[in-house]
């Protein structure tokens, strides 16, 4: 059997999109799975939308995603000769023509079309040119685009995902290959790229499938091998609606920003089109690269269910170690823009903090939502617990106990819960009232873990000034 060998093909027009990388994701799966080799193609043809910054982060993207190109990376615009020079060829043989229509005339025609409620279909009006005309035309000097000769009767091909796929050679429009400005359009450069990089699966968004035909019946025109192709599903949102990022993010980077660890993020986009066999959710990437089939892709469109995003990524965080975890809360933008400074603490209190929090985490963006206190003293007391806990009757009963806090030497967490509820016990109040204002003063929130593991790990001298700082408060 010939190599497998894949290709990502992203224009460089915007950042990398999930969608887009759940389609880098299906490639770089089966390139392992076989053996095989995975490209990266910039699809940079367009010099007005292309941005080079644009090609790094979709590659920064990818690298964090764990995909590396097995080969340089191509850059489609560097083709562009090579582009034009099979574009002639198809026109030495027969396969294509010169097309005079102007965009004037072409914007006519395809008006007809809509007044009379069809499809717009180019007329052929330039293919039925006798030989002398077109020859005084060029002549001429007047401008013209080059178009794909599209034979009679049908374009079958097996789609690995969809199966059997035929479309009727007269629905096909005979497209331009070459504009009037000498430039070679996507429809052409894609083919004669995938020929020169002997792709031998052309893997992509069910968006092309409509391509597909045009794609083939070229090889076919220059004697070149089929590759196989293989269309992914759709991905939509909870709505049913093409996803949009209004409702979610939609770039890769985003999700990174947003505390989603790049093993999780990876694992949930598998899933949007593929199942495991026991329908497994939670697959490391070495096993997905011995199960990935195609076989197991859907053709339905797949649904981006944040909740399960949430759900994956919270088992990846639990089974994480606790110093990768470390490594990436250090490096988080999110944390440090909102003041946390990780250099303040040691390696050892923060890794007490996330064993502590971990199973709480959805994102590692938790650990600032949920524990910022741990690395912040709380300017704020949630008003509510304040209302609810901070009464007259207590006020006196926990300055008490917070003095006694100041002497407590055994600063451990159950010792530091049975001197509590010894206390309360004493003063005939329930342990409870002492501590939700415990909590209350030393995170400012009302829920928090076990506020004694909580106080333990925070230490004596900390958790003291936090509650005189509460007390001086209110
Ligand atoms: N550059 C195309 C896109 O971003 C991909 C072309 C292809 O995969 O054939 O949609």
């Amino acid at each position: 059997m010939n190599e497998i060998r894949v290709r990502f093909a992203p224009s460089p027009t915007g950042f990398l999109h999930v969608g887009g990388a759940r389609t880098a994701i299906f490639n770089w799966l089966f390139a392992k799975n076989k053996n095989g080799k995975f490209l990266l193609r910039i699809e940079d043809t367009d010099p007005e939308r292309s941005k080079s910054e644009l090609s790094e982060q979709i590659i920064r993207s990818m690298n964090w995603l764990g995909m590396t190109a097995d080969e340089p990376i191509v850059y489609q615009a560097l083709n562009i000769e090579r582009h034009k020079q099979v574009a002639l060829e198809l026109l030495g043989s027969g396969n294509a023509y010169y097309a005079f229509e102007t965009s004037e005339e072409l914007e006519e025609q395809r008006k007809l079309a809509q007044r009379n409620k069809v499809p717009f279909k180019y007329n052929r009006a330039s293919l039925n040119l006798s030989e002398e005309t077109v020859k005084e035309f060029l002549a001429e000097g007047k401008p013209y685009a080059i178009r794909f000769k599209v034979p009679e009767g049908v374009t079958e091909f097996n789609d690995l995902v969809h199966g059997n796929t035929t479309f009727k050679n007269s629905d096909i429009d005979d497209f331009v290959i070459m504009r009037s400005d000498g430039s070679p359009v996507y429809m052409i450069a894609v083919v004669v790229d995938d020929h020169d990089m002997k792709i031998s699966h052309i893997i992509r968004g069910d968006d092309h499938l409509s391509n597909t035909p045009k794609q083939i019946l070229m090889y076919r025109a220059l004697g070149w091998d089929e590759p196989e192709f293989v269309h992914l599903p759709m991905i939509l949102d909870e709505e049913k609606k093409k996803l949009s990022k209004r409702r979610n993010p939609v770039s890769t980077e985003e999700y990174k920003d947003k505390g989603y660890l790049s093993d999780a993020l990876f694992n949930f986009l598998t899933l949007l089109g593929f199942a495991p066999e026991n329908n497994a959710e939670v697959v490391s990437k070495e096993e997905l690269i011995k199960i990935f089939t195609f076989e197991r892709v859907n053709k339905k469109s797949a649904v981006f269910d944040m909740k399960k995003l949430n759900w994956i990524n919270s088992e990846y965080i639990r089974n994480s170690d606790t110093d990768e975890l470390i490594g990436l809360a250090k490096g988080s933008k999110y944390l440090a823009e909102n003041g946390i400074d990780f250099t303040k603490f040691s390696d050892l209190y923060i890794s007490l903090v996330i064993l502590l929090m971990k199973e709480r985490l959805n994102t590692l963006n938790d650990l600032y939502d949920f524990g910022a206190y741990f690395f912040k003293d709380p300017e704020n007391f949630d008003e509510k617990g304040i209302i609810k806990y901070w009464i007259t009757e207590i006020k006196p009963v926990f300055r008490e106990f917070s003095e006694e806090l100041e002497n407590f030497e055994n600063w451990k967490s159950q010792e530091l819960e049975e001197k509590l509820r010894f206390f309360a016990e004493n003063r005939q109040i329930k342990a409870a009232q002492l501590i939700h204002l415990l909590r209350l003063s030393v995170t400012g929130k009302t829920v928090s873990p076990g506020i004694f593991e909580v106080i333990e790990i925070m230490g004596k001298d900390s958790t003291n000034r936090r509650i005189y700082n509460f007390l001086q408060k209110n």
